[in-house]
């Protein structure tokens, strides 16, 4: 039995487009969500837990979209797809409609814009799980308990178990203004079939789930979630960069590295176990409920 999920006329703030206006000025968009599933238990239990929440579906789309600039709208409904996919295991298929109502287009127009259908893939579960290690940071609302719960949500994901936690730190906020409430820090090794872009996907998702939002650079966060190390993989793309570039200068990242390897080579990666440790204490707040 096949049931839809539907999200009309989000609209939103984004800057999108091939033309350097569009990226600098941006504008609006129109996104329409159709996702399909089974809601038939939720029909008869009316318990929001046996469906997909609007509200969650309708901000992990937002954060797919208005956190990069893309020049296609199909990149950016690609990314839109991906994410909700990934991000909601029991949805089987998504259709992501994208109009740009004002596009600097000379005609007159209602809107120009594109719609795809992607399915729930299979075919990442194909080549096995690999290894994969999760940076976790917060510093607004109650920091150390986002942090549980998005282990919670990284457990949820399809294909995705936590087979390893760190320590919990707390730290000094490093690298941005000054006068920032200290941060919760900790790393989960992860084993997953999740490609690196579905992952990544997953990622904003939960963050965005969590409030995150982006006013400028360093900003205070209540979840920042980064793909640290994938076994097997180095990307260097616009969207993506596998190894993290900037873990070997963050000890707030790898003090928790190193609770899950001790000897310094992490999945390939080699770093110095003996950091310098100023400012990053260790907490006895647990990561994972029991
Ligand atoms: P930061 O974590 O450096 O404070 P953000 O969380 O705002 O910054 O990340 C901005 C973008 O960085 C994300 O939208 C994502 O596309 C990109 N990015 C590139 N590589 C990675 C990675 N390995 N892990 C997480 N995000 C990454
Ligand atoms: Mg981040």
């Amino acid at each position: 039995m096949m049931d839809t999920l539907l999200i009309k006329g989000l609209r939103l703030f984004a800057y999108h487009g091939v033309n350097e206006e569009e990226k600098r000025l941006g504008q609006y968009f129109l996104l329409d969500i159709t996702a399909r599933l089974d809601a038939s238990s939720a029909c008869v239990s009316d318990d929001l837990d046996d469906t997909v929440s609007y509200a969650a579906v309708l901000k992990t789309a937002r954060s797919a979209f208005t956190t990069s600039r893309y020049d296609l709208l199909e990149r950016a409904a690609q990314a839109v797809a991906d994410t909700v996919l990934s991000t909601f295991s029991s949805l089987c298929e998504a259709t992501v409609r994208i109009l740009k109502p004002d596009a600097p287009i000379a005609a007159e127009f209602d809107a120009v814009g594109v719609e795809l259908t992607r399915r729930q893939s299979k075919a990442e579960t194909a080549e096995g799980h690999r290894c994969v290690v999760v940076g976790m940071g917060a510093n607004l609302g109650n920091a150390a308990d986002t942090l549980r719960k998005s282990c919670s949500n990284l457990r949820q994901l399809p294909n995705t178990d936590i087979v390893g936690t760190s320590s919990v730190y707390r730290t000094v906020p490093f690298g941005c203004a000054p006068g920032q409430p200290d941060y919760f820090n900790a790393c989960v090794l992860l084993k997953t079939a999740l490609s690196p872009h579905a992952l990544l996907g997953a990622l904003l998702g939960i963050e965005a789930a969590h409030g995150r939002t982006r006013p400028y650079p360093n900003a205070p966060r209540t979840l920042d979630l980064d793909l640290l190390l994938y076994e097997g993989v180095r990307l260097g793309t616009h969207e993506l960069t596998v190894p993290h570039p900037r873990i070997a200068e963050r000890a707030f990242v790898l003090i928790p590295l190193r609770d899950l390897f001790p000897g310094g080579c992490a999945l390939g990666f080699s770093f110095n176990a003996n950091m310098d440790e100023t400012g990053v204490t260790r907490t006895d707040y647990p990561l994972l409920y029991d």
